[in-house]
């Protein structure tokens, strides 16, 4: 019987017949320390394998931003660059910009029987801390799908940019102190960025949030704002005259707030109590779906939110065969010598 060469095993495994590798695996798994994970991401959703004791590849700014959050050092970890490759035993790993956020990255495995391209989270426009996600012609493309379905269409950036500012603007006239409740990092110093770009409103951030923060302007993005844990944060915050961005929830943020959220599902979702804008660091439909005609795999293989939807259509459409990945029963996975949990 012929092996999955791509599947899904607590994670997304590309496997050749001397290689196993693990991307952006999820919890419910062990590692040894002589396997090998590649991580694409910061967000918290993507970066459980810095938790297991396998051999962890990923960027720098990926690297810097868990640490910095979590507080604690990660062991047995190697970093790696945008357009830098690797070889692991008979595979060579390529990394590319995903554009999604700060170090953010995919990876292009090629064996001597086929390539992959795993794209982890991606956004296909540049923003004002990210630039576009790179594309490469793969055999198997390995896709998400958060926003697949063809409804969700978002407004161009500099649309939305200007949207948030006028908002920010009429709040603060109202003696409110427009408040972005949103994750640690990726969007809040896009947030940052853009009242540094085109206004003069002083911009406070939460601790958390100013660590993440700080990652970024040690790596290059310019980023001016007043860490709350601070004394010039704390006054600037109550002088009203300011923007507020936080992962707090409703109980830790200033009774005069004019909260907003800024999510793709604003599109179509209301939140109560929130002005929503649809801003988001993902692709939506049209840029997934063009990621997709101009990479022209073999196959696709689509993965969370709307995967069915965006399989569906690039087979109608294109012509290519597209599925969400099939499941390898770990009795499969001999190599990887789960321990016992
Ligand atoms: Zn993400």
């Amino acid at each position: 019987m012929r092996t999955e060469r791509v599947g899904w095993a607590n994670g997304i495994l590309i496997q050749s017949e001397e290689t196993r590798l693990l991307l952006d695996p999820t919890l419910g798994r062990r590692l040894h320390e002589d396997q090998h994970i590649f991580i694409t991401h910061a967000h918290s959703d993507h970066t459980y394998g810095f938790n297991t004791a396998a051999k962890k590849y990923s960027t720098r700014e990926t690297l810097q931003i868990h640490q910095a959050l979590k507080d604690r050092e990660v062991k047995n970890a190697q970093t790696l660059k945008v357009g830098e490759r690797i070889r692991v035993d008979d595979t060579e790993i390529t990394v590319l910009n995903a554009g999604h956020m700060l170090g953010s990255c995919q990876y292009e495995v090629a064996t001597s029987e086929f390539t992959a391209l795993y794209t982890g989270d991606i956004n296909c426009v540049d923003t004002l801390t990210t630039h576009a996600a790179e594309l490469r012609t793969c055999d198997y493309l390995i896709i998400e799908a958060t926003y697949g379905h063809p409804s969700y269409i978002f407004p161009r950036r500099s649309t939305m940019y200007a949207d948030i500012v006028s908002w920010t603007m009429s709040e603060i006239r109202e003696g409110k102190i427009p408040t972005f409740q949103v994750y640690s990092s990726g969007k809040p110093q896009e947030i940052v960025r853009l009242f540094n770009i085109y206004t003069k409103i002083p911009v406070v951030c939460c601790p958390t949030i100013a660590r993440a923060s700080h990652v970024h302007t040690d790596n290059g993005i310019k980023l001016e704002y007043f860490d709350l844990s601070t004394a010039e944060g704390k006054r600037t915050l109550k002088s009203g005259s300011c923007v507020y961005v936080t992962t707090a929830g409703r109980n830790q943020i200033p009774r005069n707030a004019s909260r907003a959220v800024t999510t793709g599902w604003a599109i179509h979702r209301a939140f109560r109590k929130f002005t929503s804008f649809p801003l988001s660091s993902h692709a939506d439909h049209n840029q997934l779906f063009e990621f997709v005609q101009k990479v022209h795999p073999k196959k696709v293989y689509t993965f969370t939110g709307y995967s069915d939807i965006l399989g569906g259509e690039i087979e109608r459409k294109l012509g290519i065969r597209a599925g969400r990945l099939p499941v390898i029963a770990q009795t499969k996975l001999l190599d990887f010598k789960a321990t016992a949990t």
